[in-house]
């Protein structure tokens, strides 16, 4: 049997990260995947949503050509061309991410891991059953789609979102339950590709824990595209008969039923996560990082996460990570937001805009829609949030987050010389839009 100082179960963005830092630091790891190297993250969630995002980015580009005195035509688009594209990417992504772990001698073990005792896991396979053990035991088993009460994914009809990243055929017609980013990134990406679709969300509006303004924003460029958004939809399903497909983006589950965590009376709370602030569980020798914590569901929160334990179990000092978190949502035009950890306990708030089509970037680039919005603490001129929709928000959303990391007041910001003529020019013109609102600040920007 072999014994290894560390074995992880998983490797998506958690699982790899931190078998690569457990191996730089010298110690004999296993990473056991039943799956693909990767992940969701590489072959169901990020990289496939982002790709077909960007080819229906490109027809749409395409489609705008005009505006620039350039005439075009687009042949008929065969959804296939793009998926075997989408599985070329994916595929080579997997390929580095196996370069890397062998890089490191991290064995890689193929198969399902389950329980035996808590050192000790039983891994299977098609045609065979082995054991392997380990000082430690790291879960990384993530996350998988969770459907809505009463329907079952049959995967043709009542479809989940890596099934959505799969067809071949665009549907005519597709309803999509759930407004959260994944049902929204989704609804663009089909909607582009001439799919009619309906999407109903349960909550008041899209995105339930983002800003009501920039929720209100996404769901009027949905209804451009000739989305039909519900909102406060409480049956979903109500004439489900209409629809070619129904695409269930609802909400992520605990990936946990086969690791057999009741052989080792591991817990978990009430929705089957391993949660905890600092990575244990109740069993002194188990951790879990990922999504399995059942906290953010990001991959680059996973990521972080992989190095955070390393940091624990190596060097005994858990990184209390209060970093502010951007998230990005891929529709057209796409949202980003960013805020700090503190923010709701902040009293004396002044918001500051600036629309897009008063940026000279945005002018050139025919991407007029949208606009940065800012959040500036009145009493110490701090930058506390920033909010965009439009053009390459998903990028300009990097600098606002290390500005709110570094603690930059609107002072400081104003220090820097952006380039010219450039998006970013909008953070700090809508900063400056938030000074003037406030009378008592001194101008000094
Ligand atoms: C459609 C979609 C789009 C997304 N887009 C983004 C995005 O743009 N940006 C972003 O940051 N996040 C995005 N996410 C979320 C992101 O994919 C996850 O947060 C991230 O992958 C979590 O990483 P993880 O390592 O915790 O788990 P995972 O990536 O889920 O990896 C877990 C791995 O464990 C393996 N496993 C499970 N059980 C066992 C077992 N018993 N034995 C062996 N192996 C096992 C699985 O096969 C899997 O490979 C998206 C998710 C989806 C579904």
């Amino acid at each position: 049997m072999c014994k290894y100082d560390v074995a992880i179960i998983g490797a998506g963005p958690a699982g790899y990260t931190s078998a690569v830092r457990f191996a730089q630091l010298g110690l004999k790891v296993a990473i056991i995947e039943k799956d693909k190297l990767g992940g969701t993250c590489l072959n169901s969630g990020c990289i496939p949503t982002k790709f077909l995002w960007q080819a229906a980015k490109t027809k749409q580009k395409i489609l705008k050509s005009l505006e620039y005195g350039i005439k075009s035509t687009i042949e008929p688009i065969n959804f296939q061309d793009i998926i075997n594209r989408k599985n070329k990417i994916v595929e080579n992504l997997s390929k580095g991410v196996q370069k890397l772990l062998e890089s490191y001698n991290i064995e890689i073990v193929k198969g399902k891991a389950s329980f035996k005792s808590s050192n000790q896991l039983v891994i299977k396979t098609d045609n065979e059953e082995f054991e392997i053990t380990a000082d430690k035991i790291i879960v990384a088993t993530g996350s998988i789609s969770k459907s809505i009460p009463n329907v079952q994914f049959d995967h043709i009809k009542y479809i989940d979102s890596t099934d959505a990243l799969n067809l071949t055929v665009i549907p005519k017609n597709m309803l999509v339950i759930g407004g959260g980013a994944i049902g929204i990134e989704l609804s663009s990406i089909f909607a582009t590709f001439g799919c009619d679709i309906t999407l109903r969300e349960i909550f008041p509006q899209l995105l339930p824990n983002e800003d009501l303004e920039l929720a209100q924003e996404i769901a009027k460029g949905l209804s451009r595209q000739g989305i039909k958004v519900e909102v406060g939809c409480s049956d979903a399903l109500q004439d489900e008969n209409k629809f070619e497909k129904i695409l269930i983006v609802a909400g992520r589950q605990a990936s946990i039923d086969e690791l057999n965590v009741s052989n080792i009376n591991l817990q978990t709370d009430k929705r089957n996560y391993l949660v905890s602030d600092d990575y244990s569980t109740n069993i002194k020798n188990i951790f879990a990082i990922g999504d399995i914590t059942g906290k953010c569901f990001l991959a680059y929160t996973a990521g972080q996460d992989g190095i955070n334990i390393v940091e624990k179990l190596i060097n005994h000092k858990i990184e209390k990570s209060n970093d502010p978190i951007p998230k990005v949502v891929f529709s057209f035009p796409p949202v980003a937001s960013v805020k700090d950890c503190e923010f709701d306990n902040y009293q004396n708030i002044v918001y500051g805009k600036f629309l897009f089509s008063a940026n000279a970037r945005a002018q050139i680039e025919f991407e007029r829609t949208g606009w940065v919005k800012v959040a500036v603490d009145k009493d110490s001129e701090k930058i506390l949030g920033v909010w965009i929709i439009g053009a390459n928000a998903d990028e300009l959303i990097n600098i606002a987050s290390v500005m709110i990391k570094a603690n930059m007041t609107v002072c400081d910001l104003s220090k820097n010389i952006f380039f010219h003529p450039s998006l970013a020019e909008m953070i700090l013109g809508s900063c400056e839009q938030a000074l003037n609102k406030c009378p008592d600040l001194p101008k000094s920007i």
